[in-house]
């Protein structure tokens, strides 16, 4: 019986009993249901209402570079980053919308790229890098650009002009990164896809400030379902380019959503700015902090006893948001195994957990990444189906 398997969260947060063991968990994905509980406590503090005739042209403002991007959603983009510190939003930096950043990093490849090349440019980026990269970049078969794997074998002097995508803190590991591809020179274009640069996630160590960096709603504040991701871009035209794909692969995106979006981010902001009385714990990245730190350390406590997997170490560093020494707290557990084996087939023969095997980022089958982001009462049935492995085979 299905819906028996199923476990929701109740209105108060809290999580009812339970799930059958032969019930699959599923962590594959990054839905980042986790944030859920926050918002429902904030109960109507975001709720809008949009009119019948409201937000009804195409158009949002026809004199800017991105002309279906809302006045409304660009000034809570640029205030959004001046409050948590993570990106340079002043000076000439032009903002992109997309719908989702995944159709940003396609606007990107389309910008940084042009037509009557004998050969498509080479994209790249350091595996283990997200796995997402490589199918979006070859579905439709682009004369522009292909697909070219892993930054660390690539042979810039074989295969000539080349785009590189630095993912920091990287999907599916975890790690600060910065571009492998040595002696860029004009050969060389980078892109920054920094959808997992906020505090509940990693130190927020200096604003960034690439050439074209894009984060997105998803994973900020956990609305996926909007999908709206944003460009920050230095070079007009690009942006220009970038704003014409959009243009002609979707027609703009949901105003709908850039509203609403505009409207999350800003009860964020003034949370934050309206906080010299309240307590700290109720500001959306210092509550998703401490829920992401305490996931964190019950997870590395069951990887521990069990001694069959181990997970990266990650450095605490110095957050200019928080204004301490934190520790990363990221997205995904990148677990390995310590014998030989097919991780993802063992978690999923041994517990019913679906995870994502490393082979899809270009590495080994022995890791395995599992999603942090997961509604509570799925995480604790994953951590207690994982404290019962003490030992792994490829039979299972
Ligand atoms: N980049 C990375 C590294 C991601 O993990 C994701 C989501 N899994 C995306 C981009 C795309 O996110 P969205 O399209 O929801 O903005």
């Amino acid at each position: 019986n299905k819906t028996s398997c199923v476990s929701p969260a109740n209105g108060n947060g809290m999580t009812l009993p339970s799930f059958p063991s032969d019930h699959v968990l599923n962590l594959e994905q990054g839905d980042p249901t986790v944030f859920e509980s926050y918002w429902r406590k904030m109960g109507d503090k975001c709720t809008m209402v949009i009119s019948g005739s409201e937000l009804m042209s195409y158009i949002s403002d026809f004199t800017s570079v991105c002309w279906f991007l809302e006045p409304a959603l660009e000034a809570a983009v640029r205030r959004f980053h001046r409050t948590v510190g993570n990106a340079v939003v002043d000076g000439d930096r032009h903002i992109v919308v997309g719908t989702g950043s995944t159709q940003l990093y396609q606007a990107a490849l389309y910008a940084l790229t042009s037509p009557g090349r004998s050969e498509p440019v080479s994209v790249v980026s350091a595996a283990p890098y997200y796995s997402s990269y490589p199918d979006e970049t070859d579905y439709l078969c682009s004369a522009l650009y292909k697909w070219t794997g892993d930054a660390y074998a690539f042979n810039k002097t074989r295969h000539g002009p080349y785009i590189e995508v630095v993912n920091t803190p990287n999907n599916p590991d975890g790690t600060l990164r910065e571009a492998v591809v040595k002696n860029r020179s004009d050969q060389g274009k980078l892109i920054h896809d920094l959808a997992y640069y906020w505090p509940q996630y990693t130190p927020i160590t200096r604003p960034a400030d690439h050439d074209i960096m894009y984060f997105t709603f998803s994973k900020s504040t956990g609305h996926a379902g909007s999908r709206i991701g944003w460009a920050i871009v230095k070079d007009r035209e690009v942006a220009r380019k970038m704003s014409k794909f959009v243009e002609l692969s979707s027609l703009g995106v949901s105003k709908d959503s850039q509203q609403r979006a505009a409207k999350i981010m800003g009860v964020i902001c003034d949370g934050y700015e309206n906080c010299k009385s309240t307590d700290n714990s109720e500001l959306f990245f210092d509550h998703c902090h401490q829920i992401m730190g305490n996931r964190w350390e019950r997870l590395r406590k069951v990887v521990e006893q069990s001694e069959v997997f181990s997970l990266p170490n990650y450095p605490k560093k110095y957050c200019i948001f928080f204004g301490d020494s934190v520790e990363p707290y990221p997205a995904f557990a990148w677990m390995e195994a310590e014998e030989d084996v097919d991780t993802e087939k063992v978690l999923r023969g041994q517990i019913k957990v679906q995870g994502r095997t490393g082979r899809r980022f270009g590495v080994d089958q022995r890791y395995v990444r599992i999603s942090m982001l997961s509604r509570e009462d799925v995480f604790n049935h994953f951590l207690e189906r994982l404290s019962t492995i003490t030992s792994v085979t490829n039979g299972h």
